[in-house]
C-alpha cells in the first residue's frame, strides 16, 4: 500500500519504518527540516534500539522516504497523523498540531483517502478532524482512530508484535483498507467506533499510571511497618485476576511523554463531560508525593546539601530511551541544586538531551567516573548497566558508601552486607 505518515517522532517514525518493513511504500513527512535531513541520510534523530538499521534497510529498498513537503500525500490511500499532543499549562490537551495537520491534509487531498489518527487524542477528536478537513475538501474521505501503544525502548518490537490493534471506525470502506494494512499482524483486532477507540488509549495509559501510583502508595505503608513492597507485588501478581505482567513497580513515580499528560488529558475529558474525577486525581497526587518523599529520603541522610557532590545515575524517564519528557530527573535534579548540591550525572544515551535542559550539571564519561569523590549515589533510571556494576568499585569511588535508589535495582540485604547505607523504595 502507498501510505503517508505525518510527524516523524517516536511514534510516526517507528510506525512508518515498520510499515515499510512489511512491504508498504511509506512517505514520512515532518515540518522539522533538520530532522528530515538527518533521516534522508539514514540517521535516526533519537535513540531507539534497532531503529537505524531498519531505517537504512527500507530506505535502500526504496520503500521509505522522507520529506517536508505535503504534496506526496495526494497519492496515499492511508494518511496517518502522528504529531505530538502535549499538555497545555492548564492540563488540556494541545490539539493545535493535529488541527494544523488536518487543515494541511485538506489542502492536498485529490482522491479518496483514509485519515488515521495515531496520535493520542481526547474523545471527540475524530469528529473535530473530520470537520476541519470538510471545510476545505469536498471530496470523499474517512477519518479513523487507530491509537498507538508502543513503548519507547522496545518500540520496534511493540510495533511489529502488538498485544492488540484498535481500529475505530463504523465505515466499511475505511475498515477494509485498514484491515488490509494490518493483515500481516498476528494479534487481536478491536474494531469499534471512533469514540470508543479514543477512550481505549486514554483508559489504558491511565490504568497503567494508576497501577504505579497504587503500588507506590502501598510502598509507603511497607516503609512504615518494615515490609517489602517487591514481595507484596510478587504475591499480588500470582493472582490470575491481577496477572504476572501487572504494572506494579514501586519507584520514584511515573514520568515520560505519555502517562503524565494522558492522565491530565483524561481528567480534562472527565471534567468536560461532568464525570467524577476521584481516582485519577489521587493517581496524580500520589505520583507527586512519591517524588517529594524521595527527596525527603535524601534530605534525611544529608540535612545540609550545600556543596555536597551528588552522583546521579540515569536521566531518561526509563531505560533504553533518550527521552527526558517529564522524567523524574527533571524534578529531582533542580530540587537538589536548589538546596546547594553539586550534580555530576551519567546516562548511557540521554546526556545530549539533558544538556538542553539542566544548568550547571557536570556530565561524566562513565557511570563509575560519576562516583569519584561524590558524597552519595542517587539512582533515577534502571538501566541494565547499573545493575551489573561491581559493588567494590562503587564503594571505592564514593567518599561515603551511600546509595539512594529510586528504582530498587539492588538487593537491600546484599548491600547491607557489603557495608552500604542503601535506601530504596518500600523495603
Ligand atoms: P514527538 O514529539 O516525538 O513527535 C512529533 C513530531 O511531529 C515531531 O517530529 C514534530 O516536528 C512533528 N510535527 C509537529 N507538527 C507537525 C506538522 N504540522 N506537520 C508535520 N509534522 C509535524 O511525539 P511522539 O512521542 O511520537 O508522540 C506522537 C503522538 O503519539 C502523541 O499523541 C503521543 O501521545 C502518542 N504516543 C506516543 C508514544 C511514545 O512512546 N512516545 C506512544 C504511544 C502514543
Amino acid at each position: 500500500m502507498n501510505i503517508s505518515v505525518i510527524g516523524t517522532g517516536y511514534v510516526g517514525l517507528v510506525t512508518g519504518t515498520c510499515f515499510a518493513e512489511l512491504g508498504n511504500t511509506v512517505t514520512c513527512i515532518d515540518i522539522d527540516s533538520e530532522k528530515i535531513s538527518l533521516l534522508k541520510r539514514g540517521v535516526a534523530p533519537f535513540y531507539e534500539p534497532g531503529l537505524e538499521e531498519l531505517l537504512k534497510r527500507n530506505q535502500q529498498a526504496l520503500r521509505l522516504s522522507f520529506t517536508t513537503s505535503f504534496g506526496d500525500i495526494s497519492s496515499s490511500t492511508i494518511i496517518f497523523i502522528a504529531v505530538g499532543t502535549p499538555s497545555r499549562p492548564n492540563g488540556d490537551v494541545d490539539l493545535s498540531y493535529v488541527e494544523k495537520v488536518a487543515a494541511t491534509i485538506a489542502m492536498h487531498l485529490k482522491q479518496y483517502a483514509v485519515i488515521v489518527n495515531k496520535s493520542t487524542v481526547p474523545v471527540g477528536t475524530g469528529d473535530f478532524v473530520r470537520a476541519i478537513i470538510k471545510k476545505t475538501y469536498s471530496g470523499e474521505f474517512d477519518v479513523v482512530s487507530n491509537p498507538e501503544f508502543l513503548r519507547e525502548g522496545s518500540a520496534i518490537e511493540d510495533c511489529l508484535h502488538p498485544d492488540r490493534i484498535v481500529i475505530g471506525t463504523t465505515n466499511h470502506k475505511a475498515l477494509v483498507l485498514i484491515q488490509e494494512l494490518y493483515k500481516p499482524f498476528n494479534c487481536p483486532l478491536v474494531i469499534t467506533n471512533i469514540k470508543t477507540a479514543e477512550i481505549i488509549k486514554y483508559a489504558s495509559n491511565a490504568f497503567l499510571a494508576t497501577s504505579i501510583s497504587f503500588i507506590n502508595q502501598i510502598s509507603q505503608l511497607c516503609e512504615e511497618v518494615g515490609a517489602n513492597v517487591e514481595e507484596v507485588a510478587h504475591g499480588m501478581k500470582l493472582d490470575k485476576r491481577i496477572g504476572k505482567q501487572a504494572f506494579l513497580r514501586a519507584g520514584i513515580g511515573y514520568g515520560g511523554s505519555c502517562f503524565p499528560k494522558d492522565v491530565k488529558g483524561l481528567l480534562q475529558s472527565l471534567k468536560k463531560h461532568r464525570c467524577s474525577l476521584g481516582i485519577l486525581e489521587a493517581v496524580e497526587t500520589i505520583n507527586y508525593t512519591q517524588q517529594q518523599l524521595f527527596l525527603q529520603k535524601i534530605n534525611k541522610l544529608f540535612p545540609l546539601l550545600q556543596d555536597k557532590k551528588i552522583a546521579i545515575w540515569g536521566l531518561s524517564f526509563k531505560p533504553k530511551t533518550d527521552d527526558l519528557r517529564d522524567a523524574p530527573s527533571v524534578t529531582i535534579i533542580p530540587a537538589l541544586q536548589q538546596a546547594g548540591a553539586n550534580i555530576v550525572a551519567y546516562d548511557p544515551v540521554a546526556m545530549h538531551n539533558a544538556k538542553k535542559i539542566f544548568k550547571k550539571v557536570t556530565y561524566a564519561k562513565t557511570a563509575t567516573d560519576a562516583l569519584t569523590g561524590s558524597d552519595c549515589l542517587v539512582i533515577l533510571t534502571d538501566w541494565d548497566e547499573f545493575k551489573q556494576v561491581d559493588k567494590r568499585e562503587l564503594k571505592k569511588r564514593l567518599t561515603q558508601p551511600i546509595i539512594i535508589d529510586g528504582r530498587n535495582i539492588y538487593d537491600p540485604e546484599e548491600m547491607k552486607k557489603n557495608g552500604f547505607t542503601y535506601v530504596s523504595i518500600g523495603r
